[in-house]
């Protein structure tokens, strides 16, 4: 089997050892085998971008800007491809996959464009004869660590700003889902992207991550993933005053009114609690349901739930895939248990599936008579897993809604503008939907979330400026 290689100072090498790339539909598919870095090549991929820091920053806009297109129009013209392979290594099924590859053609597109919008400030000095100027210039080095559950379009959204607005990159995948990462690896070298610009490190992030966490040379982490690996990294970035930004976990509410159009409602309830197999820090894996509408609510959605597939996320009639992993599996498994002796009752699915590929299959689980303070609705448990919990009226849902540590996404399914506009204003998260799913956000407008699901500047869309770029005053006595 060929081994897939690190990228490090403009070289394709080899690692110290190497790990199998599983798919989780069917555990005898190994993708590939890819190399796994030391400590010492990360910090060598450190170095390598650190050198080529000083030329790729004062390369011109118009450079930049050909080469992001460049990488978009190849993921886009490869989408089909990389969305098998994407299907294969996490298990989303494959019109959620090749959604995903479009999602990061589409990202680098509009970082291509966006580097060309870069603007600065003129203005008078409050003293008499300067001008005083505002601009921004690149953050430097930036090491990237993401998750698994979107193996493309994460490691896009750092990297496509990263690189527009000049910085050098040390990206290091989830060791879960290299295989994506190394695709868009090549397709970033293929582009012409300079030696040293950029890195890719795979290994565990426990040795890579630490490096590029802790190398004094590394000015800003862009982490995606838990929330306890995610505050580790702040503390150990802060301590050394490198810029961070976390996206991190959520326990996401949809509102449920009594007014709501109810196909809306399920429609949005299935897709952001159990597509993509629940595995999106914006699943709304908390279903707040006020009283008038809640049986006929509960009623549809187990006669929807009924309808879906789960099975191999390459077959076209499979609704949702497998978990990602064993250990994943499990983790959704141990909370149906904790959910059952919290006292919730489980309405529909949970268990495990054995379907005719060895693999982590789980039947979406729905619990009703849940209430806020059960372990099931204050932690985020990744997986196909859902609650009800029952509201009086809209007050008591937005205050349920609001229950929590997370404030990444927040819905409401309602025909009231009046409650629409209170819970827009009024919802303790960083992005709220009316009458649409709360996972599914668009690449051009912000990301990101509040209390413990982010810390930092948000991601995507002009916003990401704040975090890849740094701002400078000037003066000028004419
Ligand atoms: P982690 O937070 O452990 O992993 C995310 C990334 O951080 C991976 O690239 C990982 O590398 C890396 N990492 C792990 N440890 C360190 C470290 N000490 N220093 C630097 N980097 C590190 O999440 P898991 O993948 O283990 O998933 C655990 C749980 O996290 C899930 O069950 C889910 O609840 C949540 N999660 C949330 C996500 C979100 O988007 N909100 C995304 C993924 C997970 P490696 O892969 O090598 O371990």
């Amino acid at each position: 089997m060929t081994i897939k290689k690190n990228y490090i100072a403009g070289e394709w090498v080899e690692g110290v050892s190497t790990t199998r790339n599983v798919n989780p539909a069917d555990t005898s598919d190994i993708i590939a085998e890819y190399a796994t870095a030391d400590a010492e090549q990360t910090k060598a991929a450190v170095d390598a971008a650190r050198a080529a820091y000083p030329a790729w920053s004062q390369v011109g806009i118009q450079q930049r800007s050909e080469l992001l297109d460049r990488i978009g129009q190849a993921i886009l013209d490869r989408k089909q491809e990389l969305g098998e392979l994407l299907a294969r290594e996490e298990g989303k099924s494959l019109p959620e996959a090749i959604g995903e590859v479009g999602r990061a053609g589409q990202i680098f597109k509009y970082f291509s464009g966006e580097v060309l919008q870069m603007r600065g400030e003129l203005q008078p000095s409050v003293r008499p004869g300067l001008d005083a100027s505002v601009t921004r210039e690149p953050l430097g080095v930036i090491g990237m660590i993401t998750p698994w559950n979107f193996p493309i379009a994460i490691p896009a959204w750092k990297i496509a700003p990263a690189l527009a607005y000049g910085n050098c990159v040390v990206f290091k995948p989830a060791e879960l889902v290299p295989g994506s990462a190394h695709a868009l690896a090549e397709i970033i070298v293929e582009a012409g992207v300079p030696s040293g610009v950029f890195n890719l490190v795979m290994g565990p992030g426990r040795v890579v991550g630490d490096v590029i966490v802790n190398n004094t040379q590394v000015d800003g982490i862009s982490f995606t993933g838990s929330v306890a690996t995610g505050r580790n990294i702040a503390a150990a970035a802060v301590g050394r005053m490198a810029k961070v930004q976390l996206e991190m976990g959520g326990k996401n509410p949809l509102v449920v009114l009594d007014d709501a159009d109810l196909n809306t409602a399920v429609e949005c309830a299935i897709n952001g609690a159990f597509f993509s197999t629940g595995q999106r820090c914006t699943a709304s894996s908390r279903l707040i349901v006020t009283e008038g509408i809640h049986d006929r609510f509960v009623e549809a959605m187990v006669d929807r739930l009924k309808t879906l597939k789960v099975g191999n996320p390459l077959d076209a009639a499979t609704h949702i895939g497998p978990v990602v992993d064993e250990r994943q599996l499990q983790q959704n498994l141990d909370y149906v248990e904790i959910a059952k002796e919290e006292g919730a009752k489980l309405i529909f699915g949970g268990e495990q599936l054995q379907l005719e590929t060895e693999g982590f299959f789980q039947q979406p689980a729905l619990f009703v008579d849940t209430t806020s303070d059960m372990r099931i609705n204050r932690e985020e448990v990744f997986g196909p897993v859902a609650t009800v919990i029952k509201a009086r009226d809209y007050e008591h849902a937005l205050e349920l809604a609001n229950d929590t540590e997370f404030g990444l996404s927040a819905g409401i399914v309602t025909q009231s503008l009046k409650n629409a506009t209170h819970f827009k204003r009024h919802s303790q998260a960083g992005m709220v939907m009316v009458n649409v799913p709360t996972a599914g956000v668009d690449y051009h407008v912000p990301f990101g979330g509040r209390k413990g699901s982010s810390y930092g500047a948000r991601e995507q869309g002009s916003y990401a400026r704040e975090f890849y770029t740094t701002v400078k005053t000037a003066y000028t006595l004419a």
